[in-house]
């Protein structure tokens, strides 16, 4: 059976969140064994905000680690440096041109940060979504497994590649689909549940890194801003911060809510707080024990460069394929 065709990435724009584990890398080693997965370390996407080198480097190197500690495995997963495969960059460029300055204008990141009123924006954040675009196009991805706040930028994705593949009135593109799970599309910042908990916030108490201090991530959940209701139920709108842990808890354990409301019936909030804390410590635990095995191990080389190989040996054809049928080659 051929398996269907999976792309995502994180970029290293700061240490790992568990955020981004619930919403991306659990999903990731999640569907390796039943989809073709591709995924990659989106440092093009990363210097669309200023960075330090050294400090780049770093994020970078860990994220990838991180990559294989929450179980990704090179034999069956793609995984690579983005960079690494030039393709990304060159057909960013070409989907630009195909690409209006009204569509830009509406993608939320950009917009939030000009409603901040933050100047000095470079051009790489504001086209974005276009290399992002490049990035699932070039493998013919027909699913992006996201949370919920990268859902718009594959909507742009799909109407850049029909808006192509009309024009030349062929199946150039593959219409890649979202891919959402029912819990976890978006863990909130633990101080502030009504902001997403996010790698490039400075909300440190708010934000638990992948790399935490098992017993500091532990702080993190025991001082999680809850309510005065006293009692434990998912409702979102009410109860954010209980809702959020319960969500939480229910993605680190592989089960419902459901489960997790049952589990934790009656429960006083302390007692509740120091349940989930424990699911956090563990899996914080887990993942460091065998980030620091790999790291000993001294492989990310090699897996970033047999992955980069795999990757252009798929985005080398189809970027010839783009670039004959727009007309700019022989
Ligand atoms: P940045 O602040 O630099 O944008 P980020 O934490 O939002 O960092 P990204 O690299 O933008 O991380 O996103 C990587 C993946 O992680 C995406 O699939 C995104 O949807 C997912 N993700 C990021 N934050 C969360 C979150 N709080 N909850 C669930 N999924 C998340
Ligand atoms: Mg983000």
């Amino acid at each position: 059976m051929i398996k269907k065709r999976m792309i995502s990435a994180i970029k290293p724009s700061g240490h790992l969140t568990l955020g981004n584990y619930i919403g991306a890398l659990a999903n990731f080693v999640k569907y390796q064994d039943d989809f073709e997965m591709i995924v990659f370390i989106a440092n093009l996407h990363t210097i669309t905000v200023p960075q330090e080198p050294d400090e780049l480097r770093s994020n970078l190197e860990e994220a990838a680690i991180l990559y294989l500690a929450a179980g990704l495995d090179p034999a069956k997963a793609t995984i690579f440096l983005q960079s690494d495969v030039h393709e990304h960059a060159q057909l960013g460029h070409i989907l630009q041109c195909f690409t209006y300055l009204g569509e830009l204008n509406r993608m939320t990141q950009y917009k939030d940060k000009v409603a901040k009123g933050e100047t000095n924006l470079g051009v790489g954040l504001y086209t974005y979504p276009t290399l992002m675009a490049a990035d699932i196009l070039l493998y013919d991805a027909q699913f992006v497994p996201v949370g919920i706040d990268q859902k718009q930028h594959v909507e742009l994705t799909r109407d850049l590649a029909e808006r192509i593949n009309n024009r030349f009135d062929k199946e150039l593109f593959v219409i890649p689909e979202p891919l959402l799970e029912e819990v976890g599309t978006k863990i909130y910042d633990l101080q502030d549940p009504s902001k997403k908990m996010s790698k490039s916030d400075v909300s440190d108490k708010g934000c638990i890194y992948l790399m935490d201090d098992p017993k500091k991530a532990r702080k993190k959940i025991m001082s999680a801003i809850t309510d005065s209701y006293d009692t434990i139920q998912y409702d979102p709108e009410k109860q954010p911060g209980i809702s959020n842990l319960l969500v939480i808890a229910a993605s680190l354990k592989k089960v419902s809510v459901d489960t997790i409301l049952m589990e934790t019936q009656g429960m006083r909030y302390g007692d509740f707080k120091k349940y989930v804390a424990s699911i956090v410590e563990e899996t914080l635990t887990d993942i460091q024990s065998r980030y620091q095995d790999i790291k000993a191990q001294n492989v990310l080389n090699e897996v970033l460069s047999e992955g980069a190989l795999k990757a252009r040996s798929i985005a080398s054809k189809k970027l010839k394929e783009v670039q004959s049928t727009i007309g700019i080659e022989l």
